[in-house]
């Protein structure tokens, strides 16, 4: 078990939907980006959640 990390994050995360696997997916993988020190990847992370996002709104 890993106690929960908080990096004190520049950039606003976007909120991965939860019923969205590919929001959990990227949100994952995010996190282990941060924990690698990769905050570049991380935060194409963050857009990825966020360009994906497009597909949440039609229902
Ligand atoms: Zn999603």
């Amino acid at each position: 078990m890993s106690p929960p990390i908080d990096l004190g994050l520049p950039l606003v995360p976007p909120e991965p939907v939860a019923e969205c696997g590919v929001c959990a997916v990227l949100a994952e993988q995010r996190v282990g980006e941060l924990r690698a020190g990769d905050f570049s990847r991380a935060t194409d992370r963050s857009v990825e959640i966020r360009r994906h996002d497009a597909g949440h709104g039609g229902g």
